[in-house]
């Protein structure tokens, strides 16, 4: 089925080849011409042949309206005007008045060019008159597309109706030429003015609004598409339609608003953590700073420490690295008068010289920094079995002054 709602016409300026009787081999002699006219103008009947040249492109010449037809849309014109015996008209009209006959044969001839040389019967008054009296001079063809996406654009080679292009643009130094791929025949006709050819461009030009109102899809899904990296970045693929395409457009732009809100809570958030951090810092310190005065009171307890010596001020100052401090402490002795009230086998040893070096493995235990104590039992009591197993397996915790054989 042709577009309807496109059609184009394109003329040419060609007396008729030749015009004869219906069905004769020979040309009309001028007298028989005379008496011809005076027969129909009588109201008499005749039937004529003519042969005319009703279209012609030239090789690489523009034709004058801007259009051109493809070598299979030109057989296919001459082709179904052929079969279907397509009228002969006047004016390009379609009321029946003004049809004045039928096409016999169209073909395509080449020469320079293409040009059409369709055989017409011509039966009506004012078509036979018109043909004798030699004022049929100009002819025309009218002509639709199959389609629309028929009608390309010289300069792209895509259809028209895709690149924006018209018949008379210059581009690349050329001039643009819409080039029908399908033409299927209205009719053939006898025109006087040169200007009705452009009626067939203001159709296709109102065709193809039409058509840019009637669907706008095709504009965003066929003609325009977006660059694969584009589609990427908005984390589509290739194929994504216009509703995905869209979807993701505004799903970005709510985030965009988003932004400067998620920014002023990250802030406060930021602000609350710094806080945080230092009132844990601060907690911290404290905790430390009681915990070191414990254990430096603990050192003044056993002895190991005095007010004043140097001894608190490394424990002070070096407090936060507990290892050090307590392997430090660990080679400090207490004094013996001390050590001894603390000791029960150092009073054995005070009645009984010769159990003088025999330490239980309990009592070594007791005199180690209460930390240290804590970090090997925790709060639990130590048996001496216990602190045995300590002392064989960590040989560094045996307080000074004591031998790892006498606490095993
Ligand atoms: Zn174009």
């Amino acid at each position: 089925m042709p577009d309807d709602r496109i059609s184009c016409t394109a003329d040419v300026v060609a007396v008729p080849l030749s015009v004869k009787l219906a069905d004769s081999d020979v040309a009309i002699a001028e007298d028989q011409r005379i008496a011809l006219i005076e027969r129909i103008t009588a109201g008499g009947h005749v039937e004529l042949d003519i042969t005319a040249q009703t279209y012609a492109q030239g090789g690489t010449a523009h034709n004058r309206n801007g259009t051109r037809f493809s070598p299979a849309a030109l057989n296919q014109f001459a082709k179904l005007s052929t079969k279907r015996r397509s009228p002969f008209v006047r004016n390009h009209s379609l009321a029946v008045e003004d049809v004045g006959g039928f096409t016999l044969a169209s073909n395509v001839e080449r020469g320079d060019g293409r040009q059409l040389i369709e055989q017409m019967r011509l039966v009506t008054p004012w078509a036979t008159l018109a043909a004798l009296n030699g004022t049929m001079s100009r002819f025309s063809i009218h002509w639709r597309p199959d389609k629309l996406e028929d009608v390309h654009c010289s300069a792209c080679n895509a259809p028209v109706i895709q690149c924006g292009h018209w018949p008379g643009d210059e581009v690349k130094n050329a001039l643009v030429e819409y080039v029908y791929k399908s033409a299927d025949p209205v009719e053939r006709s006898w025109v006087v003015r040169p200007a009705i050819e452009q009626t067939g461009i203001q159709d296709l030009a109102q065709a193809l609004h039409d058509e840019y109102e009637r669907r706008p899809r095709h504009f965003t899904t066929g003609a325009i598409r977006m660059k694969p990296n584009t589609l990427a970045s908005l984390a589509l693929g290739e194929n994504a339609t216009d509703e995905e395409i869209h979807a993701a457009v505004v799903t970005l732009a709510a985030q965009a608003t988003e932004v400067p809100r998620l920014r002023e809570q990250l802030a406060e958030a930021e602000a609350k953590n710094k806080a945080l951090e230092s009132a844990r810092a601060e907690a911290e310190a404290k905790a430390l700073a009681v915990e070191v005065d414990a254990f430096v009171a603990e050192l003044k307890a056993s002895g190991k420490v005095r007010d004043g010596d140097t001894r608190e001020a490394l424990v002070r100052a070096n407090f936060a690295n507990r290892t050090l401090i307590d392997s430090i402490v660990a080679t400090w002795e207490a004094p013996a008068a001390l050590k001894g009230r603390q000791s029960k086998p150092d009073q054995e040893v005070g009645k009984n010289g010769g159990n003088q070096s025999q330490v239980r493995a309990l009592d070594a235990f007791r005199l180690l920094p209460e930390r240290t104590r804590q970090s090997l039992v925790g709060n639990n009591k130590c048996t001496e079995e216990r602190a045995r197993a300590i002392f064989a397996t960590s040989p560094n915790l045996v307080p000074d002054g004591i031998t790892l054989a006498e606490v095993n």
